[in-house]
């Protein structure tokens, strides 16, 4: 039997894996299908306390994975696939084989969010994609006019980052603002290869007959009017979608499916804690899902401690 398992290996997993790691819990990080989780799909991370020049995200998680991994923490790359939580005991599911474990620690993250139109789905790998960083540097996108969709602070990090490749950046924005922090949309506003459009939603990739983007039919949602713009690569930044969907039905939930810590960062099932971006509709930023990660450690390590007496 495990004493804790953590499920996730993004920031808040780490972190919590780091604490637990320290209490000599030699914890079971399960990484899940994104080692390092989502920053690793940033280029630079430049708001995370300690790091004034910024730090790349891919190495920022490396970092934070040895330093766990220096306290005795055991990264495995894994999958859990079910599980069955209750009072008495927490059953997963691991890559096809049974586990059990004393502690539980929910750090799953969060996910690209798509637009759900069949032509992306068609499309996607194909010049639609939902990390600038991962694939901005394709051939496909040199020189190109690119799309980015979305208008929070993603959105404004992918339409920089791909100002390096393409010939033009197009945002295109369901609102006449930006959702983005000031900083970001002013970056944004002051390149001259990004190019707004505001008021417009994506109705169509173009071209599923080809099987390669060459463009994207819009709607101006104030006036109804279409247009076509041609474009080389569509980059969607709308967002994320909790990670949650295999604790349905055992742990309370609000109506995004962002699990709803009890107090602190325990859950409604006894030895299940929960941290970052799964149970975080409101911050979601690094520093915020290390910080619940470390609470959901030390939470963890004193439900095991009271269990013992
Ligand atoms: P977000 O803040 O939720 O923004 C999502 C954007 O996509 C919004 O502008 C939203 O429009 C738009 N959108 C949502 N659904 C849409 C749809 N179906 N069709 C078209 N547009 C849609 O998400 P995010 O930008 O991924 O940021 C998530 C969190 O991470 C935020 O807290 C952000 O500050 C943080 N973050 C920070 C940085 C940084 O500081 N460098 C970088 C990345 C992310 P509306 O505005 O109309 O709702």
């Amino acid at each position: 039997m495990e004493k804790v398992v953590i499920m996730g290996s993004g920031c808040a997993g780490l972190t919590a894996a780091l604490y637990s790691a320290r209490a000599n819990l030699k914890p079971l990080v399960l990484t899940g299908r994104q080692p390092g989780g989502l920053l690793t799909t940033t280029s630079v991370v430049e708001n995370y306390p300690g790091f004034p020049e910024g730090i790349d995200g891919n190495e920022l998680m490396t970092r934070l994975q040895k330093q766990a991994e220096r306290f005795g923490a055991r990264v495995h790359f894994g999958e859990v696939e079910s599980v069955r939580l209750s009072k008495d005991s927490l059953l997963l599911t691991v890559d096809g084989g049974p586990m059990e474990t004393e502690t539980l620690i929910i750090a799953s993250g969060a996910s690209h969010k798509h637009l759900g139109i069949e032509s992306e789905a068609l499309l996607e790998n194909q010049g639609v994609t939902y990390c600038a960083t991962c694939d901005g540097a394709l051939p496909i996108f040199r020189d190109k006019p690119l799309v980015v969709v979305g208008g929070g602070d993603s959105a404004c990090e992918e339409a920089l980052y791909l100002t390096r490749f393409g010939s033009v950046v197009y945002l295109v924005h369901r609102r006449d603002q930006l959702r983005a922090s000031r900083i970001m949309a002013d970056r944004v506003f002051a390149h001259q290869k990004i190019k707004p459009i505001w008021d417009s939603v994506v109705t169509e990739v173009l071209d599923v007959k080809q099987n390669k983007v060459t463009g994207v039919r819009l709607l101006n949602v104030n006036t109804n009017a279409t247009s076509v713009i041609d474009c080389s690569g569509v980059f969607v930044a709308i967002g994320h979608i909790p990670n949650t969907q295999l604790f349905k039905g055992m742990l309370e939930m609000d109506e995004h499916g962002y699990i709803v810590p009890k107090h602190g960062t325990a859950t409604n099932v006894p030895g299940v804690f929960v941290a970052g971006d799964c149970a975080d509709r409101v911050y979601r930023q690094a520093v915020t899902a290390a910080g619940t990660g470390c609470a959901a450690a030390i939470e963890a390590e004193r439900y095991l401690a009271a269990r013992k007496e």
